[in-house]
């Protein structure tokens, strides 16, 4: 997979520290604690590429992975692009309020992003705070592949009512993609990285 090829290229406070638009971004959003960095780091194969919410110093920041073309490693074809997370109880409201500029403002004005990649966690659900970035997301068209982390928690039969009920509460997003994942137990695995490929690759 081209997402093993993944490498640390940038790090942004702010939306104007991004490099330009360029080449295909796929990024991911979710919740604190959702396994956003479990996710980019087992789809990635690379143990600490994308760090946990848990850990303090990059996680403010907007991180980007670039994804070097086998033919012509010095360039990148396509990005990861991993937001910050976003409803941590002890951060302060004027913190909250600036990642909700920096996040929506993405969201809606970044010209190269080819797909979002929403995670939810399948025991939680869809929360308020990811139904904000829905109304961010859903208006540009972009499609959406929302993986309900942490699947292994519960048997067969509660993750496809789950999954049920996430695609009911993303009716509003046009191209929708759902996949029960988990990072632990590689569940889902090869049908999230087939598709996060296709929007880096169409
Ligand atoms: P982030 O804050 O969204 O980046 O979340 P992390 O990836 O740091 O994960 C948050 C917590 O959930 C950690 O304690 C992880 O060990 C746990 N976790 C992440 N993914 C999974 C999973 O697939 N299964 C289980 N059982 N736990 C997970």
């Amino acid at each position: 997979s081209i997402l093993h090829r993944a490498h640390f290229t940038t790090s942004a406070a702010r939306l104007d520290q991004l490099p330009p638009p360029g080449a295909p971004e796929v990024c991911f959003v979710g919740r604190s604690n959702a396994g956003k960095s479990s996710a980019i780091n087992v789809l990635t194969q690379q143990r600490r590429l994308a760090f946990s919410s848990k850990t303090p110093g990059r996680t403010r920041l907007i991180n980007m992975f670039g994804l070097p073309d086998p033919l012509e490693p010095e360039r990148d074809l396509g990005f990861l692009v991993d937001l910050p997370g976003y409803g941590y109880a002890s951060v302060a409201r004027e913190d909250r309020s600036q990642w909700a500029q920096v996040l929506g403002g993405y969201l809606r004005n970044r010209t190269s992003l080819a797909g979002v990649v929403l995670l939810v966690d399948i025991r939680r659900g869809v929360t308020d705070l990811d139904r904000n970035l829905i109304d961010w997301i859903a208006p540009s068209g972009k499609p959406v592949l929302a993986l309900l982390t942490k699947a292994d928690k519960f048997p067969y039969g509660q993750r496809i009512k789950a999954q049920f009920a996430v695609k009911k509460e993303l009716a509003a997003i046009g191209a929708l993609h759902t996949v029960p994942f988990s990072s632990t137990h590689r569940i889902g695995l090869d049908e999230a990285a087939a598709h996060i490929e296709g929007w880096l690759m169409p």
